[in-house]
């Protein structure tokens, strides 16, 4: 089994939003905003090649929004999701599982693509689309605080197309993903999000999804305004970077601008980071 970063793209968000109580002092340091407030954030993807397997896992915010949308997300940088899988040998139709951690429109807007006559089809036509239940009532009847991140167009053709299946947070991991060691379910971002664990070259390798967006949110104050349930984030987070820390897991930072991979260690102020490096230098 091999892993792959994919790399989507960049993409900006208000720098106060995505470190919630952290005073700007402190976080202009670790990632410096531009003149409007806005930091700029990765979208990155993990591919999981397993024999005739590709699962990917999330994939960036793809590019059917307009131009409003794009004017307040400035997506932006060379990389895009085909263009990454190119460079690896394969095309969208290779895929044969789409693993998505949550349905937010920067990890799941790439599920879906506009064709030139407007209508909304699947990027990966041979692929089964991973989420679960609880997640998807969540996100197609999103309360109203969530509501700009859940884009019917991301989500609703996907079970249109039959090619929806939830994985079953009692059973863990679904027997058709054995890429997989175990799934940690969050609730503090979401609803029922999945960071999904694999064992790669003797480590674990954990996709931290939004419980840990990057680097700069190690330490346990720094959670974004976005999340739902702020206090349920900062439990969550303590437990998996115990184990983290305990075990020298590499966490996969999906949206660090710089860092693609780090590991944490427990220091007399609590966990820190201690490496980072990139998934092919592992
Ligand atoms: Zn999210």
């Amino acid at each position: 089994m091999n892993l792959h970063t994919i790399d989507t793209g960049f993409f900006k968000l208000d720098g106060g939003a995505m470190f919630g109580v952290v005073p700007r002092t402190m976080w202009e340091k670790l990632n410096p905003p531009d003149e409007n407030n806005l930091c700029t954030w990765a979208m990155r993807s993990l591919l999981i090649e397993d024999g005739s397997r590709l699962v990917l896992v999330d994939t960036g915010m793809g590019n059917k929004q307009d131009a409003k949308f794009r004017s307040h997300f400035h997506p932006h940088g060379e990389a895009t999701l085909e263009k990454s899988l190119q460079q690896l040998g394969y095309t969208t139709a290779d895929i044969t599982d789409v693993f998505l951690t949550h349905l937010h429109f920067d990890h799941a807007g790439g599920a879906i693509t506009r064709t030139p006559d407007d209508k909304l089809v699947l990027t990966f036509p041979n692929a089964t689309y991973w989420s679960n239940q609880a997640h998807w009532d969540w996100a197609v009847q999103p309360n109203p605080r969530e509501k700009a991140s859940f884009l019917k167009e991301n989500i609703l053709p996907i079970q249109e197309s039959g090619h929806l299946q939830f994985v079953d947070p009692v059973a863990g991991v679904p027997n058709a993903l054995p890429q997989l060691r175990e799934i940690i379910f969050a609730n503090g971002h979401t609803e029922q999000m999945m960071a999904p664990l694999m064992q790669y070259k003797g480590r674990t390798v954990a996709f931290m999804a939004d419980l840990l967006p990057s680097a700069a949110h190690v330490p346990l104050p720094y959670v974004m305004s976005y999340d739902m349930r702020p206090l349920v984030t900062m439990r969550e987070k303590e437990d998996v970077l115990a184990r983290a820390a305990a075990e020298n897991w590499v966490l996969m930072l999906q949206h660090d601008p710089t860092h693609e991979c780090c590991t944490v260690q427990a220091t007399d102020r609590g966990i820190r980071v201690a490496e980072t490096f990139r998934l092919a230098d592992l």
